[in-house]
């Protein structure tokens, strides 16, 4: 099955390192246009700068997803270039446990992972309806399942996520645009590279694949959902966690 996107664009939030980046180089790879975002304009550079001298279609696009303009930064980038595929990936981590949780962690993960697709999905997808085709992809997290000790602001963000995901696609398939979610278990990025060999080590053994994923692992995912062979799949969530929790 050869996924093609080509003359569709996608925007995918949070495309400066890590995952996000992985997921623009794969959407560009099947001829989608990127508009790849993030606070580090040098690093969404660097990566729009890797797909276009690999003969593929990129633009930076430098966008704090939590600024108070975000609404309208959104609208001027559809002014210029409509969006077909929307990938709500960028996400922060602020651990702690629940009884020391200061009330900034929770707002600002709150804010990161759950408001900004708000606003942002809700600006993007006035034109997919009108034009009656689009994707949106969310970018969850495998403990908005199943929970995690000492994350109790991340998994509720990346739980409301899910809730979010069903809930408006069931508002707007009839509108031809489907929305779903990805989970991904751990990833090996800078957001799992604090962890320490021991805790490392444990993880493996309770993932059935025995190892991390990789950001391609969910790169590949996200390309399926955004084909047109994919176009029947709606409101659902995606495990992609090595079978850490099923
Ligand atoms: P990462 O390496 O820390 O990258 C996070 C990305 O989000 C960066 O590109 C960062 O770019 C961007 N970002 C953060 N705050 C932003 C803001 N206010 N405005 C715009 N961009 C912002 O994380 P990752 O591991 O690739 O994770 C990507 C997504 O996957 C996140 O939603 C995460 O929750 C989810 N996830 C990750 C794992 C994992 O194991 N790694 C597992 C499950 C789910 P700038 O700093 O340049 O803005």
């Amino acid at each position: 099955m050869k996924i093609d996107l080509t003359g569709r664009t996608a925007l995918v939030t949070g495309a400066s390192r890590g995952i996000g980046e992985a997921i623009a180089l794969r959407l560009a790879g099947t001829g989608a246009l990127v508009l790849c975002a993030a606070r580090n304009i040098e690093q969404v550079e660097r990566v729009a700068a890797t797909i276009t001298s690999s003969g593929g279609n990129a633009r930076a696009v430098q966008l704090d997803i939590t600024s108070e303009d975000v609404r309208d930064r959104i609208k001027s980038l559809i002014e210029q270039q409509p969006i077909d595929i929307l990938v709500n990936n960028a996400g922060i981590t602020d651990d702690d446990l629940f009884i020391r949780m200061k009330p900034e962690a929770w707002t600002s993960v709150l804010r990161t992972n759950l408001d900004s697709a708000f606003h942002i999905t809700q600006e993007v997808v006035k034109k997919m309806i009108r034009a009656r085709w689009g994707r949106v992809i969310n970018i969850s997290s495998i403990v908005g399942l199943s929970g995690n000790p000492g994350q109790v602001n991340y998994a509720a963000s990346k739980a409301a996520l899910i809730g979010f995901t069903k809930s408006l696609a069931l508002e707007i398939g009839s509108r031809n645009v489907t929305v779903n979610a990805i989970a991904p278990g751990f990833i090996q990025t800078a957001m799992t590279d604090a962890m320490t060999d021991e805790a490392r080590k444990s993880l493996k053994s309770r993932i059935a694949l025995h190892r991390l994923g990789t950001p391609d692992d969910i790169a590949y995912s996200v390309a399926f959902l955004a084909s047109e062979q994919a176009g029947y799949i709606t409101g659902t969530v995606l495990n992609v966690s090595g079978g850490l929790y099923t």
